[in-house]
């Protein structure tokens, strides 16, 4: 049997977040019928408040899923069997999705990445280019990808679309950036955003959603793969009477309501600011303990979490195991290729200051304890950091 840890476990992986507890209150009521007046009203309100967290005017549906589910229903509503798909490898959440678009019988095309930089837009446009027939019916790429802490340029991939006079739809992965790193559904003219959550949304896993635009919806409509729980159609009908088309995780809306009344309260503005000013915290202990961070280009860091590569020869996962075991802190391990060879602090959701500096400390008392070398001034390093940058 596990000894027992006092104190909080640090739950410091990139999702599941740790979840406040203003939104464990607001999960814990009775369960309500769901076809009922009341209901109604929280269907209502959670369908107008996650548009603001999107930033678009646009429907968003919510599926009680995970974020997979919602990659799903992303590409089942807007494809047709056999149309290509161009999608772009950020690291592991990309090729996954382009698994899972391989699987439904899509002819998906991953374009190589280094797994260490984000999506470079001119190869885009020349792959959009070169389809003379315009045979690509979307573009599907990952906003920040989770894996190899790389934040891409949506707003750039949209010009490349635009600059190759292609029709192709912009589908973006925000799962890991919504509601921490600023995301613009309306403005970056995005079709399709794919998000969840238990990541920046601060809720328990088991909610994902698909926010659509007109010419995304256009497309449903014409779409032909087999789909029923996923179909936009059904959940439009139903959401716009305030009900779903099965039963929703009732109680995880109650927790997405109080999830975008936290956000709003704060400042979809202040929520950014406050990722970015922990997260340079974070790199700032990266530096100084001379490590190296898996992402390469300074405008593509990612403000949601860092991946950090150990030296060779030492195991990442066996580190975090000494790190969990001694102090109760989880660390995200390598995903993919990088398994053993890094390792992810997550700093995105309900996190503050000193949540950071116990989390960066235990790091550092892991390294010595792992004997894997590093200079121990990490600690020093953030806190002049965040007391640098109000
Ligand atoms: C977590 C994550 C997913 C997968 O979501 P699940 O809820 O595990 O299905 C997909 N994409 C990104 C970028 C993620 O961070």
């Amino acid at each position: 049997m596990q000894q027992l840890q006092s104190g909080r476990h640090f739950l410091q992986i990139p999702g599941p977040t740790n979840v406040p507890d203003r939104i464990l209150r607001s999960i814990e009521r009775p369960t309500i019928d769901h076809r009922g007046p009341e209901f109604k009203g929280l269907c209502f309100e959670v369908l107008e408040g996650i548009k603001e967290i999107f930033q678009t005017r646009e429907p968003v549906i919510i599926y009680p899923a995970s974020g997979t589910g919602a990659w799903e229903a992303a590409l089942v509503n807007t494809h047709s069997s056999g149309e290509k798909v161009l999608m772009y490898d950020t690291g592991h959440f990309a090729s996954t999705w382009y698994k899972l678009a391989i699987k439904l019988g899509l002819d998906a095309q991953l374009l190589p990445g280094s797994w260490r930089e984000g999506v470079k837009p001119d190869e885009i446009e020349q792959a959009l280019s070169e389809d003379k027939d315009r045979n690509i019916k979307s573009v599907c790429v990952v906003h920040n990808d989770t894996a190899t802490g790389i934040t891409s340029d949506i707003p750039a991939i949209r010009k490349a679309i635009d600059k190759s006079g292609h029709n192709a739809l912009l589908c973006v992965d925000t799962i890991s950036s919504l509601g921490s790193i600023d995301y613009r559904h309306d403005d970056w003219g995005v079709d399709v955003t794919v998000g969840g959550s238990q990541k920046g949304l601060m809720l328990p896993p088991g909610l994902s959603f698909n926010a659509v635009s007109k010419i995304a919806i256009a497309a449903s409509e014409r779409a032909n793969l087999p789909r029923s729980y996923w179909d936009w159609q059904d959940m439009l009908k139903a959401n716009k009477e305030g009900v779903f088309p099965y039963t929703p995780s009732t109680n995880l809306l109650y927790g997405l309501r109080e999830a975008i009344r936290m956000l709003l309260e704060e400042g979809l503005d202040q929520v950014f600011y406050r990722h970015g000013r922990l997260a340079d915290a974070a790199r700032a202990s990266v530096k100084a303990w001379e490590l190296e961070l898996n992402a390469v280009n300074l405008r593509e860091y990612s403000n949601s979490l860092t991946a950090v590569l150990l030296p060779k020869k030492h195991d990442a996962d066996e580190f975090r195991k000494v790190v969990l075991e001694n102090f109760n802190v989880s660390l995200g391990n390598g995903l993919g290729k990088l398994n053993g060879k890094l390792f992810r602090i997550g700093h995105l959701g309900d996190f503050n200051e000193p949540m950071l500096l116990g989390t960066l400390g235990a790091i550092e008392m892991g390294l010595e304890l792992s004997k894997i070398p590093h200079r121990p001034d990490g600690l020093r390093a953030a806190m002049d950091s965040l007391v640098n940058k109000n």
